[in-house]
């Protein structure tokens, strides 16, 4: 009897399935398919379907909760690349302190300043994204639009963090064309930013696209898919 809901052999083919989706969306947008990494996310799954994944060659893990991810690292033996996606409190923070290669959840300046803080005492530098709430939804983390690049400018004087991008979780569509514009106003604000040249910042990630909406997220610009329900199955 497995322990988790979805067999290793369905995890190694949905991560098989995913990747060729992203190889045929960049030819089909003449895009480099290097460009593109897929982030499994893993929340909520047991350790033993993320070890499904990264024996299938799945290196690159996401993860939501503070717990969890640091509990999973720990159990997870085999080497991979955490990012942390989800909201994140900045009290929690020291728990990821050099256990997580990124944080795609950047969305205030006191949660920069408490990275900053926790990475320094290892003089070390963590990659992070400033996450954008484009739908001004009150239930979910994110600067807005219009508050973004202020955000940009003081978060770049920290030293131990390094903005390599934007990330966004737009409101949930069932028409992908609604979904779109979303995706095409992150691409455009990271321009934007780009264009600034500020120093400690790079505009060279782009956090965007999960299962149901990675295809158009990718038509869009995205470096960073997060997949979590097409390789692991419901939650
Ligand atoms: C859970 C989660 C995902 C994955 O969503 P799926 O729809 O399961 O692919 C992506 N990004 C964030 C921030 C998440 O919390």
């Amino acid at each position: 009897m497995s322990v988790f809901k979805g067999q290793p052999m369905d995890i190694a083919a949905n991560i098989k399935q995913i990747q060729e989706r992203i190889a045929a969306v960049c030819q089909s947008c003449g895009r480099d398919p290097d460009e593109v990494r897929l982030v499994a996310v893993s929340k909520k799954k047991p350790a033993a379907a993320i070890e499904a994944a990264v024996t299938a060659g799945q290196t690159l893990l996401g993860e939501s909760y503070v717990q969890e991810c640091v509990a999973k690292i720990e159990t997870v033996k085999a080497a991979a690349e955490w990012h942390f996606i989800g909201a994140l409190q900045s009290n929690k923070v020291k728990y990821l302190r050099g256990k997580v290669a990124m944080i795609h959840s950047v969305d205030r300046f006191s949660l920069a300043e408490e990275i900053d803080r926790q990475w320094g005492k290892d003089n070390a530098c963590v990659d992070i994204l400033i996450q954008v709430n484009l739908g001004e939804e009150e239930s979910k983390s994110g600067t807005t639009a219009s508050d973004l690049i202020a955000l940009v400018k003081q978060v770049a004087r920290l030293q131990h963090v390094r903005i390599k991008g934007l990330m966004a979780l737009p409101p949930w569509e069932a028409d992908l064309e609604e979904v779109r514009p979303y995706f095409r106003q992150l691409r455009e604000l990271a321009e934007q930013i780009d264009a600034l040249a500020l120093p400690n910042v790079t505009m060279q990630e782009l956090s965007m696209g999960m299962s149901h909406d990675f295809e158009v997220a990718i038509e869009e610009g995205s470096t960073l898919v997060r997949v979590g329900t097409a390789i692991f199955g419901a939650r």
